[in-house]
Protein backbone atom coordinates (compact mmCIF):
# COMPACT_ATOMS: atom_id res chain seq x y z
CA UNK A 1 0.00 0.00 0.00
CA UNK A 2 1.38 3.66 -1.05
CA UNK A 3 -0.06 6.71 0.56
CA UNK A 4 -0.20 9.74 -0.79
CA UNK A 5 -0.16 12.89 1.16
CA UNK A 6 -3.64 14.58 1.17
CA UNK A 7 -3.55 17.50 2.88
CA UNK A 8 -3.74 19.99 -0.41
CA UNK A 9 -3.05 19.94 -3.85
CA UNK A 10 -3.53 17.81 -6.68
CA UNK A 11 -3.19 14.07 -4.77
CA UNK A 12 -5.87 12.41 -6.76
CA UNK A 13 -4.47 12.57 -10.01
CA UNK A 14 -1.24 10.65 -8.51
CA UNK A 15 -4.18 7.75 -6.96
CA UNK A 16 -4.89 7.41 -10.57
CA UNK A 17 -1.42 6.96 -11.78
CA UNK A 18 -1.30 4.46 -8.74
CA UNK A 19 -4.73 2.49 -9.68
CA UNK A 20 -3.88 2.08 -13.36
CA UNK A 21 -0.19 0.59 -12.25
CA UNK A 22 -2.07 -1.98 -10.06
CA UNK A 23 -0.68 -0.55 -7.37
CA UNK A 24 -3.47 -0.03 -4.20
CA UNK A 25 -2.79 3.81 -2.67
CA UNK A 26 -4.64 5.30 0.00
CA UNK A 27 -5.14 8.76 1.01
CA UNK A 28 -2.85 9.88 4.16
CA UNK A 29 -4.30 12.63 6.41
CA UNK A 30 -3.33 11.80 10.03
CA UNK A 31 0.41 10.68 10.91
CA UNK A 32 -0.98 7.08 12.46
CA UNK A 33 -1.62 6.33 8.81
CA UNK A 34 1.85 6.18 8.03
CA UNK A 35 2.22 2.74 9.92
CA UNK A 36 0.14 1.54 7.24
CA UNK A 37 2.13 2.10 3.61
CA UNK A 38 5.57 0.82 2.19
CA UNK A 39 5.66 4.63 0.26
CA UNK A 40 4.78 7.99 0.68
CA UNK A 41 4.28 11.03 -2.42
CA UNK A 42 4.23 14.45 -1.23
CA UNK A 43 2.01 16.10 -4.27
CA UNK A 44 2.31 19.00 -5.62
CA UNK A 45 0.08 22.33 -4.63
CA UNK A 46 1.03 25.11 -2.32
CA UNK A 47 3.98 24.38 -0.08
CA UNK A 48 3.33 27.20 2.37
CA UNK A 49 -0.11 25.77 2.87
CA UNK A 50 0.88 21.91 2.74
CA UNK A 51 3.38 23.10 5.53
CA UNK A 52 1.29 24.56 7.93
CA UNK A 53 -1.45 21.60 7.62
CA UNK A 54 1.74 19.16 8.12
CA UNK A 55 2.88 21.42 11.28
CA UNK A 56 -0.65 21.42 12.86
CA UNK A 57 -0.76 17.42 13.31
CA UNK A 58 2.73 16.98 13.63
CA UNK A 59 3.57 15.45 10.45
CA UNK A 60 6.83 17.07 10.11
CA UNK A 61 8.78 14.35 12.34
CA UNK A 62 7.05 11.55 11.61
CA UNK A 63 7.46 11.57 7.83
CA UNK A 64 11.27 12.16 8.77
CA UNK A 65 11.11 9.11 10.87
CA UNK A 66 9.10 7.49 7.69
CA UNK A 67 11.83 8.29 5.29
CA UNK A 68 14.45 6.59 7.15
CA UNK A 69 12.93 3.31 6.43
CA UNK A 70 10.76 3.86 3.09
CA UNK A 71 10.70 5.75 -0.45
CA UNK A 72 9.61 8.94 -0.75
CA UNK A 73 9.04 10.83 -3.69
CA UNK A 74 8.08 14.38 -3.65
CA UNK A 75 6.75 16.29 -7.09
CA UNK A 76 7.14 20.19 -7.21
CA UNK A 77 5.67 21.57 -3.74
CA UNK A 78 6.58 17.97 -2.64
CA UNK A 79 10.36 18.32 -3.38
CA UNK A 80 10.38 21.89 -1.79
CA UNK A 81 9.13 20.06 1.41
CA UNK A 82 11.90 17.47 1.32
CA UNK A 83 14.16 19.95 0.59
CA UNK A 84 17.16 20.79 2.81
CA UNK A 85 16.50 24.66 2.53
CA UNK A 86 14.78 27.20 0.85
CA UNK A 87 16.23 30.09 -0.71
CA UNK A 88 15.04 33.55 0.64
CA UNK A 89 11.99 31.79 3.15
CA UNK A 90 11.84 31.19 6.00
CA UNK A 91 8.20 30.37 6.66
CA UNK A 92 8.30 26.83 5.47
CA UNK A 93 10.37 23.88 7.82
CA UNK A 94 11.70 21.63 4.80
CA UNK A 95 12.01 17.72 6.14
CA UNK A 96 15.60 17.83 5.04
CA UNK A 97 15.43 14.65 3.06
CA UNK A 98 17.21 15.65 0.36
CA UNK A 99 20.00 17.21 0.04
CA UNK A 100 19.33 19.92 -2.10
CA UNK A 101 18.52 24.01 -2.13
CA UNK A 102 15.49 25.52 -3.98
CA UNK A 103 14.20 28.12 -4.96
CA UNK A 104 10.02 28.41 -4.95
CA UNK A 105 8.45 29.77 -7.84
CA UNK A 106 11.49 30.26 -9.76
CA UNK A 107 10.45 30.09 -13.34
CA UNK A 108 8.00 33.13 -12.63
CA UNK A 109 4.19 33.46 -12.83
CA UNK A 110 1.54 31.03 -13.07
CA UNK A 111 1.30 32.18 -17.23
CA UNK A 112 5.32 31.05 -17.16
CA UNK A 113 3.92 27.34 -16.46
CA UNK A 114 5.42 25.35 -19.68
CA UNK A 115 5.62 21.97 -20.75
CA UNK A 116 9.32 20.94 -20.87
CA UNK A 117 11.03 17.90 -23.16
CA UNK A 118 12.99 15.75 -20.70
CA UNK A 119 15.25 13.19 -20.78
CA UNK A 120 15.80 10.97 -17.85
CA UNK A 121 18.51 8.65 -17.09
CA UNK A 122 17.79 6.05 -14.34
CA UNK A 123 19.64 2.40 -13.95
CA UNK A 124 20.61 2.75 -17.53
CA UNK A 125 17.20 3.29 -18.92
CA UNK A 126 16.46 6.08 -20.63
CA UNK A 127 13.27 7.77 -20.95
CA UNK A 128 11.93 11.05 -22.87
CA UNK A 129 9.40 13.18 -21.51
CA UNK A 130 6.76 15.90 -22.01
CA UNK A 131 7.27 17.39 -18.36
CA UNK A 132 4.54 20.22 -16.77
CA UNK A 133 6.30 22.54 -15.15
CA UNK A 134 3.59 24.50 -13.07
CA UNK A 135 4.81 27.70 -10.95
CA UNK A 136 7.95 24.80 -10.29
CA UNK A 137 11.15 25.57 -7.75
CA UNK A 138 14.45 25.43 -8.94
CA UNK A 139 17.10 22.96 -7.20
CA UNK A 140 20.19 25.31 -6.66
CA UNK A 141 22.54 23.54 -5.06
CA UNK A 142 22.80 19.56 -4.27
CA UNK A 143 25.04 17.39 -1.79
CA UNK A 144 27.15 15.04 -2.36
CA UNK A 145 24.60 12.29 -1.85
CA UNK A 146 22.31 13.70 -4.52
CA UNK A 147 22.51 11.80 -7.95
CA UNK A 148 20.77 14.07 -10.90
CA UNK A 149 18.13 12.05 -13.05
CA UNK A 150 17.69 14.78 -15.52
CA UNK A 151 17.75 18.39 -16.73
CA UNK A 152 16.01 20.89 -18.05
CA UNK A 153 18.47 22.55 -20.58
CA UNK A 154 20.76 23.61 -17.25
CA UNK A 155 18.33 23.18 -14.46
CA UNK A 156 18.57 19.69 -12.57
CA UNK A 157 14.99 18.88 -12.53
CA UNK A 158 14.88 14.96 -10.89
CA UNK A 159 17.02 13.88 -8.09
CA UNK A 160 17.49 10.31 -6.26
CA UNK A 161 19.04 10.90 -2.54
CA UNK A 162 19.08 6.92 -1.66
CA UNK A 163 15.55 5.43 -1.94
CA UNK A 164 14.24 9.08 -2.37
CA UNK A 165 12.89 11.27 -5.46
CA UNK A 166 12.23 14.64 -6.17
CA UNK A 167 10.69 15.78 -9.05
CA UNK A 168 10.25 19.60 -10.15
CA UNK A 169 7.54 18.81 -12.90
CA UNK A 170 4.53 16.41 -12.48
CA UNK A 171 4.55 13.31 -13.97
CA UNK A 172 1.17 12.80 -12.51
CA UNK A 173 -0.31 15.37 -15.14
CA UNK A 174 1.42 14.02 -18.01
CA UNK A 175 0.77 10.46 -18.22
CA UNK A 176 4.90 9.72 -16.76
CA UNK A 177 4.02 6.81 -14.85
CA UNK A 178 7.64 5.62 -14.73
CA UNK A 179 8.45 6.59 -11.54
CA UNK A 180 5.65 5.49 -9.38
CA UNK A 181 6.23 2.23 -11.34
CA UNK A 182 9.82 2.19 -10.63
CA UNK A 183 9.55 3.27 -7.03
CA UNK A 184 6.36 1.60 -5.51
CA UNK A 185 5.81 -1.35 -7.78
CA UNK A 186 8.92 -3.82 -5.71
CA UNK A 187 6.94 -2.12 -2.27
CA UNK A 188 3.73 -3.42 -3.24
CA UNK A 189 5.11 -6.65 -4.70
CA UNK A 190 6.36 -7.34 -0.66
CA UNK A 191 3.56 -6.53 0.35
CA UNK A 192 1.24 -8.84 -2.00
CA UNK A 193 3.92 -11.64 -1.06
CA UNK A 194 3.79 -11.13 2.94
CA UNK A 195 0.04 -11.15 2.44
CA UNK A 196 0.37 -14.55 0.55
CA UNK A 197 2.60 -16.06 2.89
N1 LIG B 1 4.61 27.26 -6.49
C1 LIG B 1 4.29 26.22 -5.57
C2 LIG B 1 5.05 26.40 -4.26
O1 LIG B 1 5.98 27.15 -4.20
C3 LIG B 1 4.61 24.86 -6.15
C4 LIG B 1 3.76 24.62 -7.37
C5 LIG B 1 3.42 23.20 -7.64
O2 LIG B 1 3.48 22.33 -6.76
N2 LIG B 1 3.00 22.95 -8.84
O3 LIG B 1 4.72 25.81 -3.32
Amino acid sequence: MIGILALQGNYHAHIRVLDGLNISAMEIKYPDQLNSINGLIIPGGESTTINDLMARVGFHDEIKRFSKKKPILGTCAGLIMMSASIKNDSQITTLNILDIEVARNAYGRQTDSFIGEINIRINDQNLNAKAPFIRAPKILKIGDSVEVLSKHNSDIVAVKSGNHYGLTFHPELSGITFFHNYIFAKQNEAIKENNAA
